[in-house]
C-alpha cells in the first residue's frame, strides 16, 4: 500500500508559512505584497481559477486584484495594462491567465511582464535562469511537485526520474527542477515509441499527460513515488464500473468526476508514494504562486 500524499494538508502548511513571512514583511518594512491579475473574456474554467488564486492571496494577507479585459481585447491595449503594472510599486507580482484568445499574441503579452514580477515563471529570462541555475520565479505547479517530494523526504539525488509530458508549463520546467537537484531524468512525451521501458524501472514517476489510466500497474516499479498531475474530468457515461462505484457521490451530485492520468486503484497498492487526484498536485499551485509573489516582493522592496 502507497502512503498517499496529502497535497491539501502540505499546501497548507506552506499557506500557514507564507501567511507568517506575509506578516513579518508589513511588520518590518510596511509592505504587504500585491498580485495582480489579468483576466481576459469570460472562460468559466478561468474565472474559477482566478476565483481560487485570489482566495488563496486572501488567506496568506496578499493584497489581489483582479484586471478584467473583454475577450476583443487587442495585443496592444494588454500590453499598455502590463506596462502599468510593470510600474505600480504595489503590485509584486502579474500574471495574464491563460488561454487567451486567438487574436493576441500571447508570447509577447508573456514576455511584456518584467522578470522579476513575473510570478508564473513564463518568461523566458525566468526559464533561462532555471536552466543556468540562477535565482529566478519558477513556474508554479512543477515546483510545487518539487516541494511535495522534498516534504515526503523521497530521496532525489541519484534517482532515476520519469517524466511524461514535455509541456512548457510543467514537463520541461520540472525536468530541469529534477535535474538540480541531481535526479536522472528520462522525459517522455507523445511520440515516445515504449513508454512503459521509461516508467517501470523509475524510482520517480511524474505524469503531466492529461490521458487517463495512462500509467497503468505494470508500467510501475514496487515501491516508487507516482506523482499525478493530470486533471481529468470524466463523465458517468465514460466511467468505467470501478469508477463508478469508487466515485459514486461524485457522479450522483454532479455527474462527473475528477481522475489523473494514473490508473489509481491498480497503482496505489504497488507503489511507494502516490498522490490523488484531486488534493495532490492541484492544491500546491496556488501555494507556490503565493509563495512566488511573496519571494517577488521580498526582492523588490527595498
Ligand atoms: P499539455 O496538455 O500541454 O501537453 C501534454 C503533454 O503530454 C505533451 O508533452 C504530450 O506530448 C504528452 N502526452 C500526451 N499524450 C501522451 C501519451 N499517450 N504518452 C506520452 N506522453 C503523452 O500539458 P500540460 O499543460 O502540462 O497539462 C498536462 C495535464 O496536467 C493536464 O491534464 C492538465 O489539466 C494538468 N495540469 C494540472 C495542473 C495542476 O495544478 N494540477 C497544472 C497544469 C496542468
Amino acid at each position: 500500500m502507497a502512503k498517499i500524499i496529502n497535497g491539501t494538508k502540505i499546501s497548507a502548511d506552506i499557506k500557514n508559512e507564507i501567511k507568517q513571512e506575509v506578516a513579518e514583511l508589513e511588520r518590518s518594512k510596511g509592505v504587504k505584497p500585491g498580485l495582480a491579475v489579468i483576466l481576459v473574456g469570460e472562460n468559466p474554467a478561468s474565472k474559477v481559477y482566478v476565483a481560487n488564486k485570489q482566495k488563496g492571496c486572501a488567506e496568506v494577507g496578499i493584497i489581489s486584484e483582479e484586471i478584467k479585459m473583454p475577450e476583443t481585447v487587442s495585443t496592444a491595449d494588454l500590453l499598455k495594462e502590463i506596462d502599468m503594472l510593470n510600474k505600480r510599486e504595489d503590485i509584486h507580482g502579474i500574471l495574464v491567465q491563460l488561454p487567451l484568445p486567438q487574436q493576441i499574441n500571447k508570447n509577447m503579452v508573456l514576455e511584456a511582464i518584467i522578470p522579476e514580477k513575473d510570478v508564473d515563471g513564463f518568461h523566458p529570462v525566468n526559464m533561462g535562469r532555471l536552466v543556468a541555475q540562477q535565482e529566478c520565479l519558477v513556474p508554479a505547479t512543477p515546483s510545487g511537485i518539487i516541494e511535495l517530494l522534498k516534504r515526503e523526504n523521497i530521496n532525489l539525488k541519484g534517482a532515476n526520474a520519469t517524466m511524461v509530458g514535455h509541456s512548457e508549463i510543467v514537463g520541461k520546467p520540472c525536468t530541469l527542477l529534477l535535474l538540480n537537484e541531481w535526479a536522472t531524468v528520462t522525459i517522455c512525451h507523445i511520440e515516445t515509441r515504449d513508454l512503459k521501458m521509461h516508467t517501470q524501472d523509475a524510482d520517480i514517476i511524474i505524469v503531466a499527460a492529461g490521458v487517463p489510466y495512462l500509467i497503468k500497474e505494470n508500467m510501475v516499479k514496487e515501491g516508487a513515488a507516482v506523482i499525478d498531475v493530470g486533471i481529468n474530468r470524466i463523465t458517468s457515461d465514460k466511467a468505467n464500473p470501478e469508477l463508478l462505484e469508487w466515485r459514486k457521490s461524485d457522479f450522483e451530485a454532479k455527474g462527473a468526476t475528477l481522475i489523473g492520468d494514473v490508473d489509481y486503484l491498480k497503482v496505489e497498492p504497488k507503489a511507494g508514494y502516490i498522490t490523488p487526484v484531486p488534493g495532490g498536485v492541484g492544491p500546491m499551485t496556488i501555494a507556490m504562486l503565493l509563495s512566488n509573489t511573496l519571494k517577488a516582493a521580498n526582492r523588490l522592496v527595498k
